[in-house]
């Protein structure tokens, strides 16, 4: 059904030069902006927007909709967007498209400034709401009503729908297109003050009913909503629509490329002739913004579209919008992923033309790198399983030392204490090993990671036949940094902490939300994908230091994988670990 992507070098290297740096490249050599004023207003001083320190350079801009938390796509967008204002020293707007009072919550815009924040992105004093805008948006209404260029529709949705025609038929004009103009703002001023039911009437641009472009066919841009606004309240009933309203604010903000994803290209003649006739009327000043279309994310094993992440979370399926399996910004956090490893993800897809999936691994591998290179090492015991090693005194207790970040040994390195008692992974020891298995197991000998070799003498058993405990001796002269360390060779290395010492924590260990590459593709309810293995908790033991770990700190967990301090629920003395990633890919397997 679909190409899935895995970018190597070429297209990271691609990525640095895009078709939008070009295009933005041409249109500075070009000199586009240059002796342009600060606002979008003709003679305008920039009355909402603080002036950057040139007016010249470019201006882009991040429009979410605040009726959700942001997703993995929305971290492509910010990345691009934020990316070339810093790139060319110019601004990126954070804007919110509150057009819409039905959906709309505070909860939702506190979220998204978050995430952008998280992501390593300032707006400055550019943070602006489509509400904002409304007075202007409606006095541009006007204006194009008594310039011939809107008019007020009472058909009912059905008859507009019919006459609208279709892709391969040409739409039909109503019954009220030609009406005069003094009649058409005489109602439309009646809708803004409350005089007829939702529904009743529309405001429609009047352009070609026939054109072969549908979004031309005189689109509505205002309708009645009798709804409380999260910002204006109750003051408007009637409101724009996300296409009249668009245009609009990246006008007025003198937005110099409007990058959108390709679902919006169809809409970029409306656009045009939007911002031309209000630019011709002197409403607006040029030269005005320009759109421009790249390629949405698609990511395999996740779900991106906001109506089915509500549902999710609504119905329960997750925990809430900061589930860290959920593909949200705020569910990446907590699952530990990092804002370098999303920037670097965007650099390493890149942007294009043409529609593609890219595989949930490439999203992984970035964080992993990312991880690989800023996290430092821990020791955790996923599966505890007791070692005794039976001629070691009692009661004794020495350091051993590991280095931090084995690439890095400006991190210096900690003691880990060895007791007669330890902890090891109850994988790491078999009574019949298979072929090849050169752990623990009786008569074998393996090295205490950072310690001594041991050798295995037995294990003890309960009842049902479960091993309890294993049994060891350890060699004296071998402790790892002194010069016995290499005399005795072995092939098996494992992890270990001391069972006195060791911090007992709660370890999450999460794996993709959906089991299948496209959840729900073609018809299917896509919670039939549900991975019901997408959590797995375990009572681990790790390293007493960890308990101090800052909440949202990152680690590796030596041969498991890296994990994160849990943001929420994380206490000193009841730790909570993530895994974010695991060491290595899995899932191609
Ligand atoms: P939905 O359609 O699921 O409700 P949306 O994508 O329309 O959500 P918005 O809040 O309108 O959500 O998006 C804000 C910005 O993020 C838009 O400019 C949009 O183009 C961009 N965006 C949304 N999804 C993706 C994606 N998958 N990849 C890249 N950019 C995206
Ligand atoms: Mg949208």
């Amino acid at each position: 059904m679909s190409k899935s992507a895995k970018p190597g070098t070429e297209a990271a290297a691609a990525s640095t030069s895009n078709f939008i740096r070009s295009h933005i490249e041409a249109d500075l050599a070009a000199g586009k902006y240059a002796g342009r004023g600060w606002g979008g207003r003709p003679g305008d001083a920039g009355s909402h927007a603080a002036a950057p320190a040139d007016p010249a350079r470019i201006r882009t801009r991040f429009p979410p909709e605040p009726n959700g938390y942001l997703h993995l796509g929305h971290a492509k967008s910010i990345c691009l967007n934020f990316g070339l204002a810093q790139h060319y020293g110019g601004a990126c707007h954070l804007r919110f498209d509150d057009t819409n009072p039905e959906k709309e919550e505070q909860e939702y815009v506190d979220a998204i400034r978050d995430a952008v924040h998280w992501l390593g992105f300032d707006w400055g004093p550019h943070g602006y709401f489509a509400s904002d805008y409304f007075d202007f948006m409606y006095e541009a209404a006007e204006y194009l009503i008594g310039s011939g260029h809107a008019y007020v529709d009472e058909q009912s949705a059905e008859d507009m729908r019919r006459n609208r025609g279709t892709l391969t038929e040409p739409g039909r004009p109503g019954p009220w297109r030609e009406r005069p103009a003094a009649e058409s703002l005489a109602r439309f001023r009646e809708m803004r003050a409350g005089k007829h039911p939702d529904g009743a009437m529309v405001l429609r641009a009047k352009i070609d009913m026939a054109s072969p472009n549908i979004n031309l066919r005189d689109p509505v841009i205002y309708r009645i909503r009798k709804a409380t606004h999260h910002r204006t309240g109750d003051a408007w009933c009637i409101y724009p629509l996300y296409t009249y309203a668009h245009p609009i604010e990246d006008a007025l903000e003198r937005i110099t490329h409007s990058i959108c994803t390709l679902e919006f290209e169809d809409q970029r003649p409306f656009y045009d002739w939007l911002l031309g006739k209000l630019a011709d009327g002197g409403l607006l000043a040029r030269p005005l913004p320009q759109q421009i279309e790249f390629a949405r994310l698609n990511l395999t094993y996740v779900v991106l579209s906001k109506r089915k992440l509500i549902q999710l979370v609504a119905e329960r399926h997750v925990d809430g919008w900061d589930d860290p399996r959920m593909p949200t910004l705020a569910g990446a956090r907590r699952r530990g992923y990092t804002p370098e490893g999303f920037r670097r993800f965007a650099e390493r897809i890149g942007v294009s033309k043409a529609d593609s999936w890219i595989d949930y691994s490439v999203l992984e591998d970035c964080m992993r790198e990312h991880l690989n290179e800023s996290a430092e090492r821990r020791i955790a015991v996923l599966d505890p399983l007791k070692l005794v090693i039976d001629n070691y005194p009692e009661g004794k207790q020495e350091d051993c030392y590991a280095p931090n970040h084995p690439q890095k040994p400006e991190l210096g390195r900690r003691a880990v204490p060895l007791t007669r008692e330890l902890w090891i992974e109850r994988e790491d020891f078999s009574e019949n090993p298979p072929k090849g298995y050169f752990r623990l197991f009786p008569g074998n000998s393996v090295r205490l990671r950072y310690g001594y070799v041991v050798k295995c003498t037995g294990c003890d058993k309960d009842a049902q036949g479960n091993v309890t405990a294993v049994h060891c001796e350890y060699l004296p002269d071998t402790k790892s940094g002194t010069p016995g360390a290499e005399s005795v060779k072995v092939k098996g290395n494992i992890h270990w902490l001391s069972a006195r010492e060791a911090a007992e924590a709660e370890v999450r260990l999460y794996d993709r939300l959906f089991r299948t590459p496209h959840p729900g593709a073609g018809d299917r309810d896509f919670l039939l994908d549900l991975n019901p293995d997408s959590r797995k908790t375990v009572a681990a033991r790790v390293e007493s230091g960890l308990r101090s770990a800052a909440p949202g700190s990152c680690f590796q967990f030596e041969r498991h994988g890296y994990f994160v301090a849990d943001l929420a629920d994380f206490r000193a003395d009841a730790p909570v670990f993530n895994r974010a990633v695991t060491l290595r890919d899995s899932w191609g397997k």
